[in-house]
C-alpha cells in the first residue's frame, strides 16, 4: 500500500518503531529522521521539523529514564504531545463579545463547505443564547442565496441577502449594517467562492474585506482535500488577515494531514470541525481528538 496521507506516514513509523524488538536511540533516530521526511514532504515549514525532531528526541532521553518505563509508550506520547503542540498555532482566536456586534467573514474554496458551515455557526451560537444572523454575499454561484436563505430558515436564523442585486460588496455592507442596528452580535457573511484559487475571488474578497473590516475572517477548509490544503491556506492568507480556520468533512475516511499542514502553514489556529452535513454536526476544534484521528 502507498502510504500518502502525512497521518498514515507517522503512524506508519510510529509502528516501525514499536515493532522493533530494542527500542534504543538508533530506532528512535529512524523514526524521527522518518517523521521528519514525511511532515517536510507535506511541506510543514522545515524550521518547524526541525524544531519537533528536536523536541521529540529531548523528551525521549533513555539514559534519563528510571528502570522499567515502557519505551514504546513514552516515545508515542511524545510524538502525540509533539503533535498536539504542531497544531497550537501560538495566535488566539477572535471571541465574540456579548452585547455587541462580532462580524465573521467567511471565504473558501467552493465546495469546501463553507454555505452550510456559515449555518452551522450561527446555530451553534444561537443556541447558546447569542442574537444571530447570515448574510449571503455570494453573488457568483446561482443557487447561493435560496442555499443560505434556506439554510437559515431550517435554523431559524434571520437572513439577509438579495435576488436582484449583484455587487456583493454592496450586499455585505447592507446586510451587517442592517443586523448591526438591529443589535446582533453573531453577524455572519458567507462569500462568494470558485473553484479554484484566482484572481477574480481574491480581488472580490479584498473589496468586501476592506469594507466590511470583519472581527474574524474564517478560511473554511475541506479537511478531505489532502495536501492541497497548504497552498490553499496560504493563497488566502496571503489576500487577507485570515484569523482562523474552520475544518469540514472530518465524519468521513479523510484524515486532516492537510488540516496539520495548513495551520503549520499558516500558523492559524483551528476553531470548529464539521462532522456532517446536518447543521448541529459541528463541535469545536478539539487538538487530541484531531491527532488521535490523524494517526488512527
Ligand atoms: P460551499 O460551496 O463551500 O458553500 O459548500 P456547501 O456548504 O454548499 O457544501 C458542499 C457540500 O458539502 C454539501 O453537500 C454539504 O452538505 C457538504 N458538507 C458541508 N460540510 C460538511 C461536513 O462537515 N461533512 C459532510 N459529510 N459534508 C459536508
Amino acid at each position: 500500500m502507498v502510504l500518502t496521507e502525512l497521518g498514515s506516514k507517522i503512524a506508519g513509523a510510529l509502528h516501525r518503531m514499536t515493532e522493533s524488538t530494542v527500542i534504543d536511540e538508533e530506532v528512535v533516530d529512524q523514526m524521527v529522521k522518518e517523521i521528519g521526511k514525511a511532515l517536510i514532504e507535506s511541506d510543514v515549514n522545515v524550521r518547524l521539523v526541525f524544531e519537533i525532531q528536536k523536541k521529540i528526541k529531548k523528551g525521549v532521553d533513555f539514559e534519563a529514564l528510571p528502570p522499567g518505563v515502557n519505551k514504546r509508550k513514552l516515545v508515542q506520547n511524545v510524538v502525540f504531545d509533539e503533535l498536539c503542540n504542531m497544531l497550537d498555532s501560538g495566535k488566539e482566536p477572535y471571541r465574540p463579545k456579548k452585547g455587541r456586534p462580532n462580524v465573521f467573514m467567511f471565504v473558501g474554496l467552493q465546495g469546501s463547505g463553507k454555505t452550510t458551515t456559515c449555518t452551522k455557526m450561527a446555530y451553534y451560537y444561537q443556541k447558546k443564547g447569542w442574537k444571530a444572523g447570515l448574510v449571503c454575499a455570494d453573488t457568483f454561484r446561482a443557487g447561493a442565496f435560496d442555499q443560505l436563505r434556506q439554510n437559515a430558515a431550517k435554523v431559524k436564523v434571520p437572513f439577509y441577502g438579495s435576488y436582484t442585486e449583484t455587487d456583493p460588496v454592496q450586499i455585505a455592507r447592507e446586510g451587517v449594517e442592517k443586523f448591526k442596528s438591529e443589535k446582533f452580535e453573531i453577524i455572519i457573511v458567507d462569500t462568494s467562492g470558485r473553484h479554484k484559487q484566482e484572481k477574480a475571488l481574491f480581488d472580490e474578497m479584498q473589496q468586501v474585506y476592506d469594507v466590511l473590516q470583519p472581527n474574524e475572517v474564517i478560511f473554511v477548509l475541506d479537511g478531505a482535500i489532502g495536501q492541497a490544503a497548504k497552498d490553499q491556506a496560504i493563497a488566502f492568507r496571503a489576500t487577507v488577515d485570515v484569523g482562523s480556520v474552520i475544518v469540514t468533512k472530518l465524519d468521513g475516511h479523510a484524515k486532516g494531514g492537510g488540516a496539520l499542514s495548513a495551520v503549520a502553514a499558516t500558523q492559524c489556529p483551528i476553531t470548529f470541525v464539521g462532522l456532517g452535513e446536518h447543521f448541529d454536526q459541528f463541535q469545536q476544534f478539539e487538538k487530541m481528538s484531531f491527532v488521535r484521528r490523524l494517526l488512527g
